[in-house]
């Protein structure tokens, strides 16, 4: 039987610097840690990076929906599991019986879970969430002290912490100072820091820019997997993903001759034309095209020539002796993903969440 052929996109995962970063999130909060492992832990590997990370006295995983806490549960993980978002109806009965945390924004919602809990004959901790700005969830902070008395007296729910969301905590430093204080002011006007087992507002941004106010448990995501959203933090954070691929060709074109679809880059000389082996099914995103992106071949900087394809890009190696078999970096150490992220006019998180299944994971 012929030996697997080695693949052709992979991103390799560094578990060691993934604990590192969140022992950084860990001391720069001062607080314990909700590891954010939504996305598939922003496409690091949902699974592998849980079960990692569950030996590393994290408080909770934070995820998205009840199909990622499966996930995890499913794993043998027995961390436990924060819903970052809304839950609606029939997502419920599941929480309850597999103890999930869930924020709630609503009384009706918070009667539904005590109903089912009730029902279970248990008590489930729950979460309030507060809009103090993001707009996408939670009580406003001004109807809460009125309501908490009716959710505290719910029988199936034990309201156990309390949390809001900062939308602008990397660009609006102004607002997100008027919000850490709104929400300061909140847990206050709910009878204060002791009246809650749980405290969280910070995501990235917010530990790493701002003071914990009240918070004892804070929610990184994006710098766990080695990326600062604000400057001058980069450099105590080290690379999680790089992502891979290799020259699978290596052709010398005549000047004139266009390079990849719409003929949008035609060679001005003779050039050595390196095809490699990742396109935009892969997450490598398809709008870098002409956005003078580049790659990193034997720690050397080469140009990306005309548009992104869907299975192939191609590079201007002229000179440089490359071959095909020559692994590729797309982004990693020597390419952060910032930088494709700005030149593709979007952000490190949706490049990260793109690379698609195709891509094979390797955790080391
Ligand atoms: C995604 C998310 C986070 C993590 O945000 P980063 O900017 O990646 O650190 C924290 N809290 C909530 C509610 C989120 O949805």
């Amino acid at each position: 039987m012929a030996l697997p052929s080695p693949p052709r996109a992979w991103a390799e995962i560094d578990l060691s610097a993934l604990q590192h970063n969140l022992q950084v999130a860990r001391e720069c909060s001062g607080c314990a840690v909700m590891a954010v492992v939504k996305a598939g832990a922003y496409g690091h590997g949902l699974e592998e990076i849980a079960r990692r990370l569950a030996t590393d006295e994290v408080a909770f995983f934070g995820v998205a929906n009840v199909g990622e806490a499966r996930r995890i549960a499913d794993a043998g993980v027995t961390t436990r599991i924060y819903l970052l978002g809304a839950t609606w109806e029939a997502e419920r009965a599941e929480i309850v019986h597999r103890d999930w945390t869930p924020c709630l924004s609503t009384l009706s919602e918070a009667q539904h879970f005590s109903d089912l809990a009730t029902a279970a004959g248990k008590t489930l901790r729950c979460h309030l969430s507060v809009d103090t700005g993001m707009g996408r969830g939670g009580f406003l902070p001004d109807a809460l002290p009125t309501l908490l008395p009716k959710l505290e007296a719910l029988p199936g729910i034990d309201i156990e912490g309390i949390g809001s969301h900062l939308p602008s905590a990397d660009e609006d430093e102004v607002f997100t100072r008027q919000q850490v204080a709104l929400f300061a002011d909140t847990v206050t006007r709910l009878g204060g820091s002791s009246r809650f087992r749980w405290i969280h507002l910070n995501n990235s941004a917010g530990l790493l820019g701002y003071d914990r106010g009240p918070c004892n448990l804070a929610r990184p995501g994006l710098m766990t997997y080695g990326i600062s959203p604000l400057p001058g933090f980069g450099e105590r954070l080290r690379n999680v993903m790089t992502l891979k691929s290799r020259v699978t060709l290596v052709r010398t074109l005549p000047a004139g001759h266009g390079v990849s679809y719409g003929r949008s880059f035609v060679t001005t000389r003779p050039t050595e034309v390196a095809t490699v082996g990742i396109g935009y099914g892969d997450g490598y995103p398809r709008h870098l095209s002409g956005q003078g992106a580049e790659v990193v071949i034997h720690s050397q900087r080469f140009p990306v020539l005309g548009r992104v394809t869907m299975d192939q890009i191609m590079v201007d190696v002229t000179g440089s002796g490359i071959v095909a078999g020559a692994e590729v970096e797309l982004f990693g150490p020597h390419l952060r993903v910032d930088e494709l992220a700005t030149k593709a006019g979007t952000i490190a998180w949706e490049i990260l969440t793109g690379i698609t299944p195709r891509v094979l994971r390797l955790h080391h």
